[in-house]
């Protein structure tokens, strides 16, 4: 399989601990078996690489989520081959009900030939360890507990060639080379920041908390969103969400974007409570039906962290700050950017010489700028918009009392046209193309 060999692990972060003999060879080392990780794993094994898929923790473990998935996130799963069935524990929703302006309205996932009607939800302590099993299915080596600690740089060309990593409960480094090094480790790739890519300042950033109740609410078969989210007379840019597990759960939270004044100052916790106080008490979002505690964590959106190929590194899903600047879905685009990813990978690896191996990896940037880069421009544009106090209340007052502009808004958010639809999907295509985009 392999062409030319990895370069021998000269320094471990650099600290020039010198030659030692590694612990893992492999074509291409994948770091963290989130989604993105576990379904670039799973493409490079399905054509025959040797990957070997180093994640700190274990499986069945959390992730801070809503649970989440639009058909974006469904069509990305078929494609994997997952058994996506409802006795198989996944709770199928038709659309997104949208709460606002005192009104609410049942928008249905639009019926496109490219993704299919339905969503989904399922925990991510489940979701995760699907794919990651999917891709061990699939022939990659899955190492559990491995936690990478920084690059092993080639002294002579500062080029990646493989990870430290301290499996747990050993005291002891370990050198792991390869080829080609993938960080999908989530919103703070450290692997990233050892190689120099900081996150963008001029790219939005969402910060979201979510926590479980238990609700009667936990087997609606509508995706619930609020855009009501008010900071004393100010509404918010973001939204709080209501999704039913199915199982006398349902996930509830928010999220905010760093457009607005509040963002940085705002207590999440409390703000989250405020915002349910409102709610019908039948609901039962109280203290007492809490079943989790309530967490969260980051969204890195638009293309928050570049470049996507950098040194023999290749970044996917948070890790390169995909996540879809308009609805807060990154699942989908983790997924997705794995694919691309791998797709990239395995032709680079087929090539005879390393200059051309090197310029089909420098492809891989493109590739996502095709896919993405003029849809996150309008994002970027999008998210600066409604953090101006006045244009999310006047967006959302005029909106909700328009189904037809709203069921547009669903495409444009969702991220979810047909290449040659009909005239809404034209001009969601139509405004990615012309969006100016600076990389
Ligand atoms: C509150 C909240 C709600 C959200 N809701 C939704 C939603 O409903 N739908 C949706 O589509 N998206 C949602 N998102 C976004 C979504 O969670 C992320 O975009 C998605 O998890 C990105 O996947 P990933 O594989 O890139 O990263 P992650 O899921 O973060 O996976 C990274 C993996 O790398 C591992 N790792 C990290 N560092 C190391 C290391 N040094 N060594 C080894 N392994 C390592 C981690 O343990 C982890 O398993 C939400 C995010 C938040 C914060």
């Amino acid at each position: 399989m392999t062409e030319h060999t990895p370069p021998a692990a000269r320094t471990s972060n650099g600290q020039g601990a010198g030659p030692r003999r590694p612990a893992g060879e492999a074509d291409v080392i994948v770091v963290g078996a989130g989604p993105a990780g576990s379904t670039t794993a799973y493409y490079l094994a399905q054509s025959g690489l040797d990957v070997l898929l180093l994640e700190k923790s274990r499986f069945p473990r959390e992730k801070v989520c809503g649970d989440g998935l639009t058909p974006r996130g469904v069509k990305a799963l078929v494609a994997m081959g997952i058994n996506i069935s409802e006795q198989d524990g996944w709770i199928r929703n038709k659309g997104l009900r949208v709460i606002g302006a005192g009104l609410r309205m049942e928008l249905p996932w639009p019926e496109l030939s490219s993704y299919p009607g339905y969503g989904l939800v399922r925990a991510r302590t489940d979701f995760d360890q699907t794919l990651a099993r999917r891709a061990q299915q699939a022939g990659a080596r899955l190492h559990e507990g491995v936690t990478v600690t920084g690059p092993v740089l080639d002294d002579r060309t500062g080029r990646i060639t493989g990870v430290t990593a301290r499996p747990e409960g050993t005291a002891d480094e370990r050198i792991y080379t390869s080829r080609i090094v993938v960080a999908a480790d989530g919103n703070s790739s450290r692997l990233s920041v050892a190689m120099g890519l900081r996150k963008r300042d001029d790219r939005p950033l969402g910060v979201a908390v979510r926590t479980y109740y238990k609700t009667p609410r936990h087997d609606d078969d509508y995706l619930e969103g609020w855009l009501d989210l008010w900071d004393s007379d100010r509404l918010l840019p973001g939204y709080g969400w209501i999704f039913g597990m199915g199982d006398g759960t349902s996930n509830v939270g928010l999220g905010l974007l760093n457009t607005s004044a509040a963002f940085g100052h705002t207590d999440y916790h409390a703000l989250l409570r405020k915002w349910l106080a409102g709610m019908p008490a039948e609901w039962g979002f109280t203290e007492e039906n809490r079943t989790q505690p309530i967490r969260g964590a980051a969204l890195p959106m638009g293309f928050n962290r570049t470049p996507h190929y950098y040194r023999g590194l290749l970044l996917a899903g948070d890790a390169g700050g995909m996540v879809n600047p308009f609805n807060g879905e990154g699942i989908a685009y983790a997924m997705e950017s794995g694919e691309i990813l791998a797709r990239t990978i395995t032709q680079a690896l087929a090539r005879a010489r390393r200059a051309e191996t090197e310029r089909v990896l420098a492809g891989y940037p493109r590739a996502l700028n095709d896919a993405y880069g003029g849809y996150y421009a309008i994002g970027r544009t999008f998210v600066k918009a409604i953090g101006r106090p006045g244009l999310m209340r006047f967006a959302t007052k005029h909106g909700m009392s328009r189904p037809a502009l709203m069921a547009f808004a669903l495409k444009l958010l969702a991220n979810l046209t047909d290449p040659r639809g009909d005239a809404s999907d034209r001009l969601v295509n139509g405004l990615s193309k012309l969006a100016p985009n600076p990389r």
